[in-house]
């Protein structure tokens, strides 16, 4: 079984050595678990995505959605891998028992989630809203909401959408005119149009049910007016038979870049004054409930970008162990070798190898401080992890989307022509993978959301907690006479980011706000590339613990994780310096340049 999806070894090392997953079997929460079921877990996993999702993900790319006669057909090759993953308890694997799930750390959801969307995102896509649809109506539905929707959707049996887009309403999502008038029996009758709906319509499942922010009749503008609501495509009657079908329809879906077999959908509700919804939470607090199935979804987004490159590295590096061309470097034998041993190919990989291994980490540690803010019993613990959560949220959707796309790119590059080709695959992860800094708020909203938001809420509580958790991890590997020199390199970047930290926060709170603000991208960029060097030092230091007395393969695994450790600190992270400085120079010529200026 060859796995080209992800690299399990360094996926085990993050979860058990890095993090020390098992220590949540030791609280309540876990302790059904242990290491041998997280390690059946992910086996599992990686069977199905190499026997069931891989092989499908270019047919259902060539095949795409089709819409005919107001439905959308998926790819046919889809069923099997959908039924197998749903069969498999696979859609409520981080859930309560209560709810038929596995109660299974949410560290390790994304971990073998990693391996299913590396295999096949468009696929993948339809799982994770579905996930997010059910917990949703399991935090905020009523007992009977959860009867009828959430238990279909956490079998895979409905699936779920996430309905916020309208044509005026992308990013500004207050904005939205979907109206929902209360009928006497105390359902709404919802009335709008929504664009882009991932999965809006779809054959896999018998029922499709819709999670719509409306405003209700009255209700201030604004995001504070909006109110969420359960829409299901057929109503469902008491004894959970389906009854007939609501008043919704979907017009079309849209023709992609990528993701081909994820229907993007336009969705009409109530053009005959019948679509039924139910209130999903309480009235007005649609944001509120929305934001739970966000928050996931920016994770999940981010893990997509990390697997589609993680699935595009190892593509590139088995390309670049085979493919030859010219010489050896410097020598006057003329035999061609392969590509991997020139400088700049290697450099690539190298490069591509730990933007990987760093998101993953990020990724998996983002997601393990949820599990332990989850399984922790006092409220200051409590607090504490749900602080990192929040601050890391917006770095994990938008660092790990951009620079997961862009090792997809380097991977064409380093295909040669042969990247550039349907044949070799590396050019649909490239498709796939760039509308993942686009959706759940595009990576705009997320620097915004980091710098107007995270870092200041509860006067830095957040912030502050990230970076006290940096400086430990620092001051542990200082004390490694190897990597010490590197734990200097991390400290030296993290003071440089709390300097830049406060001079654009005041920028921000006098006159050059808009300048200020103009720099939130850059802003969020270095604050990721800084939780990459935090990330690496840990590692490193991880690494060389586990050194002693290993076997010779984990030997070597410890020598390549320590290397690359020491190649990001040394040969990527000091470019942050200059980012850093270009900020400072705050130069004035981006206000100067009036909008009529661009093109007079
Ligand atoms: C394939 C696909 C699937 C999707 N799935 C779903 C789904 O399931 N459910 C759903 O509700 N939506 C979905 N969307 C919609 C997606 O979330 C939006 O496209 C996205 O939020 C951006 O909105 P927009 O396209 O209207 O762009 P706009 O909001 O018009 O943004 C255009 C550009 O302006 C920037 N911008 C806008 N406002 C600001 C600001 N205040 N500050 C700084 N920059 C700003 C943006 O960053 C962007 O670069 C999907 C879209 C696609 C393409």
């Amino acid at each position: 079984m060859e796995n080209k999806l992800a690299d399990l070894r360094d996926t085990r090392f993050v979860l058990y050595e890095q993090l020390g997953i098992e220590k949540l079997c030791e609280t309540e929460k876990y302790a059904d678990h242990s290491k041998e079921t997280f390690e059946m877990i992910i086996d599992t996993a990686e069977k199905l995505a190499i026997n069931q999702f891989a092989p499908v993900n270019s047919e259902g790319d060539e095949i795409g959605c089709v819409f005919e006669q107001g439905t959308v057909r998926c790819p046919e090759v889809y069923r099997t891998p959908f039924q197998k993953y749903c069969e498999g308890g696979w859609m409520s694997l981080p859930d309560v028992y209560d709810v038929g799930g596995q109660n299974a750390p949410f560290a390790m959801y994304f971990a073998c989630h990693e391996l299913f969307y590396a295999a096949n995102h468009a696929l993948t896509v339809y799982m994770g809203l579905t996930h997010s649809a059910a917990k949703v109506t399991e935090i905020f539905g009523t007992d009977e909401q959860k009867r009828k929707y959430m238990q279909p959707l956490y079998e895979g049996r409905y699936s779920g959408t996430m309905d916020l887009t309208e044509t005026q309403a992308g990013s500004d999502v207050g904005v939205a005119r979907t109206r929902a008038i209360r009928n006497p029996d105390g359902t709404y009758s919802i009335v709008g149009g929504k664009i882009f709906i991932s999965s809006g319509d779809n054959n896999l499942t018998e029922n499709i049910i819709h999670i719509v922010l409306a405003r209700i009749v009255g209700a201030p503008e604004g995001t504070r007016g909006l109110s969420c609501f359960i829409v299901p495509k057929y109503r469902v009657n008491d004894d959970g038979t389906l009854g007939e079908p609501n008043d919704l329809t979907c017009a079309g879906v849209e023709h992609k870049m990528g993701i081909h077999g994820s229907p993007t959908s336009v969705l009409n509700f109530g053009d005959n004054g019948k679509c039924v919804g139910e209130l999903l939470g309480p009235e007005q607090k649609g944001i509120v409930v929305m934001f739970h199935m966000m928050n996931e979804q920016r994770v999940l987004v981010g893990l997509q970008g990390q697997a589609l490159g993680s699935t595009a590295y190892l593509h590139a590096l088995d390309f670049a162990r085979e493919r030859k061309q010219g010489s050896r470097f410097g020598s006057k034998d003329s035999t061609q070798v392969p590509i991997i041993t020139h400088p700049d190919v290697r450099r690539n990989l190298l490069w591509m190898k730990s933007y990987t291994e760093g998101l993953r980490a990020l990724i998996l540690y983002t997601t393990f401080c949820m599990d332990m803010e989850a399984a922790s019993a006092g409220e200051d613990d409590k607090k504490k992890w749900q602080n990192i959560v929040e601050l890391l949220t917006p770095i994990a959707k938008a660092y790990s989307t951009d620079k997961g796309f862009d090792v997809c790119t380097r991977a064409i590059q380093v295909h040669g022509g042969y990247g550039y080709c349907k044949e070799y695959k590396v050019e649909q992860f490239a498709r796939d993978c760039k509308i993942t800094a686009i959706y759940e708020g595009t990576n705009a909203i997320q620097a915004l959301d980091l710098f107007g938001r995270k870092i200041r809420m509860s006067s830095g509580a957040a912030y502050n907690t990230v970076l006290s958790e940096m400086k430990a991890a620092v001051e542990k590997a200082s004390g490694v006479s190897e990597l010490a020199p590197y734990a200097g390199e991390v400290a030296k970047s993290i003071t440089a980011l709390e300097e830049i930290t406060r001079f654009l926060i005041e920028k921000a709170s006098g006159e050059d706000a808009y300048l200020a603000y103009s720099w939130a991208t850059p802003y969020l960029e270095i604050f990721g590339d800084i939780v990459l060097g935090w990330m690496f030092i840990w590692q490193a230091c991880t690494a060389h613990e586990s050194e002693a007395g290993s076997s010779a393969n984990d030997k070597q695994f410890y020598a390549g994780k320590i290397s690359t450790a020491k190649f990001y600190i040394g040969s990527l992270l000091p470019a942050v310096y200059g980012k850093i400085d270009a900020i400072k120079q705050f130069d004035r010529s981006f206000v100067q340049m009036d909008e009529a200026l661009f093109l007079p």
